[in-house]
């Protein structure tokens, strides 16, 4: 899994666009053919973006059997210091919410 394509699998499943531009001057998406100033997609290595997939997550179906997934998967048997860092990792929740909605379609 590289970054972009986790990304735009998150993307895609909290039911956005994930823009794509064919022509380098252009800020129109080929495929929403919305306009992005920036011609950027969400990253959900930054704050902005774990706010997003933070959210997302929070009101999904599966957000019980997320919290629950999680506590089986990485926390039980790992130390404090490894239970802190995964929950204060932006990168680590984006990867973590990626393994889950992959093996956990809806
Ligand atoms: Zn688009």
């Amino acid at each position: 899994m590289t970054k972009e394509g986790r990304d735009k699998f998150l993307t895609e499943q909290r039911g956005e666009c994930w823009h794509e531009w064919s022509d380098p001057y252009s800020n129109v998406c080929d495929k929403c053919n919305n306009i992005t100033m920036d011609r950027e997609n969400d990253d959900f290595s930054t704050w902005e973006g774990f706010g997003k997939l933070k959210e997302f997550m929070e009101v999904h179906p599966y957000w019980d059997k997320f919290v629950n997934w999680v506590l089986i998967t990485y926390f039980i048997g790992n130390d404090v210091v490894t239970k802190m860092t995964l929950l204060f990792s932006k990168e680590r929740f984006a990867d973590i919410c990626y393994k889950f909605l992959r093996e956990n379609p809806h």
